[in-house]
């Protein structure tokens, strides 16, 4: 076996950026009365990242794949971990054996979440999923969620943290006074059927901190799952159009390094057909225009939208699963063969950059 690491692409993680965007999100939860989950599954929890969220104050971090979990509780993280994608049955024992806590929308799951717990020798904490209209996760039948939670709750080796949702998903849905403040009502009622207080009402990911922010957040949320807003940081500003003051938006950067400069015609030549993805995209004719070829692909990056190039006067074109194409016929400065571009990720580019093995990742200071 030949030992091999590409030198470029390099993903660059600016750890001292990565800590302070933790703090200031940490700070802003607590200051408003909730208690932030850090989500790593990101940048794949890698753990020397994710030791930088402990750092900043968060008590756990959460992942969806157990993979990542055991990768965390094995690098010794000082921190609880929930699991924040409801249980495969098949990964019920690793669940109990890694992880403190999960979220849960399926009854027969957490019976065998228990069992198990109980064979352990263990108590696993639950938050039972409410689907409030985003339609991916979660109970959608309040009285289905009211009955789970009294079963829950008479069960010895699972304990009922709270409930929680997860809105803009799969349909796009914004949280708001009015969604989640159904969360906290059925959180209520669940609370006159079980005679106690529950702890959590967890209120969704980092579109949550809008509510936060713009102080419309309801009373009983006391609970967020916070990923994005940590380390892309790109949702406020780009989607939200929301200012957010201190907060670092590029603690990552992506380099990767040109393989040809040339300059070619803008329109291809020949019969247009389909490209590498079976897709067919449209193309419109600037004339002859300077292009460069940089060594990394959609493999590694998923889709050339989520980059943006650092420099002026560059723009991506197209890519394949190996290439990615620019036009570079505008930018004020030369670019050969070896140079090495930087270009800031949007969090799905970030995703498949971190997944990539072909991607070498870097924590700088
Ligand atoms: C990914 C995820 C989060 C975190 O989302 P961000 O947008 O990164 O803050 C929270 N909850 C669940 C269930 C998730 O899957």
């Amino acid at each position: 076996m030949i030992k091999y690491e590409e030198k470029y692409p390099v993903y660059e993680i600016s750890a001292s950026k990565i800590k302070s965007n933790a703090c200031k999100i940490y700070e802003m939860c607590k200051s408003n009365g909730i208690e932030p989950v850090g989500v790593v599954k990101g940048f794949s929890a890698i753990p020397e990242v994710a030791e930088l969220f402990i750092e900043a104050g968060f008590k756990t971090l959460g992942d969806s794949r157990m993979r990542e979990i055991i990768k965390l509780r094995l690098a010794n993280i000082k921190g609880e971990l929930m699991l924040i994608r409801i249980p495969m049955p098949c990964e019920v024992p690793e669940l109990v054996s890694y992880a403190d806590s999960s979220l849960n929308s399926e009854i027969e799951t957490i019976r065998l979440i228990n069992k198990e717990a109980r064979i352990q020798g263990k108590v696993h904490g639950i938050i039972l999923m409410v689907d409030l209209g985003d339609l991916r996760e979660g109970f959608f039948c309040r009285e289905e969620a009211i009955e789970a939670a009294k079963e829950v709750e008479m069960m010895e080796n699972v304990k009922l943290l709270g409930i929680g949702t997860n809105l803009g998903c799969y349909g796009s849905i914004k949280p708001s006074e009015k969604n989640l403040g159904e969360l906290c009502e059925l959180a209520e009622a669940i609370e006159k059927e079980i005679e106690r207080r529950l702890e959590i009402i967890s209120g969704g990911a980092s579109t949550s901190l809008s509510l936060l922010i713009n102080g419309k957040m309801p009373e009983r949320i006391n609970h967020l799952r916070i990923g994005e807003a940590i380390i892309t940081a790109k949702d406020f500003p780009y989607v939200w159009g929301i200012e957010m003051p201190g907060i670092y938006r590029d603690p990552m950067v992506l380099k990767a390094q040109v393989i040809e400069v040339k300059e070619k015609p803008s329109y291809p030549i020949g019969e247009i057909f389909v490209d590498a993805f079976g897709n067919r995209p449209v193309y419109t004719d600037r004339g002859i225009r300077k292009r460069a070829v940089l060594a990394i692909g959609n493999k590694d990056i998923g889709d050339f939208s989520k980059l943006k190039p650092r420099n002026e006067g560059i723009e991506i074109i197209g890519s394949s699963s190996d290439h990615l194409i620019l036009d570079i016929e505008d930018y004020p400065g030369e670019i050969k063969v070896g140079d090495v571009l930087e270009f800031d990720t949007f969090y799905a580019a970030m995703v498949f950059l971190c997944s990539s093995d072909c991607v070498r990742k870097e924590i700088v200071e």
